[in-house]
């Protein structure tokens, strides 16, 4: 089916209490992975690309190729922007066809973040692309950050409320404890300070960056908060990079690089679904596309409306 854009899926995930999986993509394989995953799995499904990924395959192929695979699958697929640190870069992928965008202003000062956002989201939503946001920092892991400082940069509350009444967002990514890039899970998320949020904004779903390194009880505690979408990154690339190297190991003559990536494909759909089955968005969606229950159909936007 055509894509969809994020804004009717999370909220039905915030009415159901699941979270919709939000998995980053750079190549091909890993697009397959994604779709192939949530089709078997009868699951809504963002397909993310950041800002590295669009220089990486250009906004073209990652448009493109994101397109392709939703038109061969019967679940809703969204195309999003995963972290787009400008206005121009929301511009573009909106021009693209994205169905669904993030600006995060995090790293700049609270007004300046707002009248970014706000300025993202009037665009955005005159085409009728939802946008999120992000309010508090999620850390990078190479920022080598004591607990102190994690938790000085998590969100405030009543300053989530302000943010949203100003800027109309229609997501929040909020910070409460994970980090972006850790390779184990030991991180444990406020609960508390979720709780807090979400009843500050309980129509907003909340989005979990730098889920990879957060603990299993942990997030699925979250998703009775709140959270609604679930980005997973270094996961996926783990999965992708140990096939590589188990195939590499295993057929040392061979140079057909398929042998290869096709157990990277294989390793990613796999975890990809262990993800979507944890979030409780396994079996959600009929073999028609719309959601079992409540039954509910999505209104689709072409990709390349700018045309
Ligand atoms: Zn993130």
């Amino acid at each position: 089916m055509p894509l969809v854009t994020s804004k009717e899926i999370l909220l039905t995930a915030l009415e159901n209490h699941f979270a919709v999986g939000a998995f980053n993509a750079n190549n091909m394989e890993q697009v397959q992975a994604i779709v192939e995953a949530a089709e078997e799995e009868r699951a809504p499904v963002i397909l993310q690309v950041s800002q590295g990924a669009i220089r990486y395959a250009g906004l073209e192929f990652a448009a493109s190729m994101v397109k392709t695979a939703a038109s061969l699958v019967t679940v809703p697929v969204v195309l999003h922007l995963d972290h787009g640190y400008d206005f121009e870069q929301n511009v573009l992928c909106l021009r693209a066809g994205f169905t669904s965008l993030m600006y995060d202003g995090s790293k700049k000062p609270f007004e300046e973040n707002v009248a970014i956002t706000k300025k993202v989201v009037e665009i955005a939503h005159i085409a009728g692309i939802p946008v999120e946001a992000e309010l508090g920092r999620v850390a990078q892991s190479t920022d080598k950050l004591s607990y102190e400082e994690i938790c000085a940069l998590m969100t405030d509350p009543h300053q989530a409320k302000e943010f949203i009444e100003l800027t109309g967002a229609d997501s929040l990514a909020v910070a409460c404890g994970s980090v972006h890039a850790m390779k184990v899970q030991e991180a444990e998320l406020d609960i508390d300070r979720l709780k807090a949020i979400h009843e500050q904004i309980p129509h907003i779903p909340l989005v979990l960056h730098g889920s990879s390194g957060v603990k299993t009880e942990s997030f699925l505690e979250a998703i009775q908060h709140g959270i609604c979408k679930i980005n997973v990154a270094t996961y996926l690339n783990q999965a992708f990079t140990r096939g590589l190297r188990e195939a590499v190991a295993k057929y040392p003559d061979e140079v057909d690089p398929r042998k290869f990536l096709a157990v990277s494909r294989e390793y990613v759909k796999e975890a990809v679904r262990e993800k979507i089955r944890l979030f409780g968005s396994a079996g959600v969606i009929d073999s028609r596309g719309g959601f079992r229950s409540p039954a509910r159909q999505f209104r689709s936007v072409e990709i390349g409306a700018a045309e």
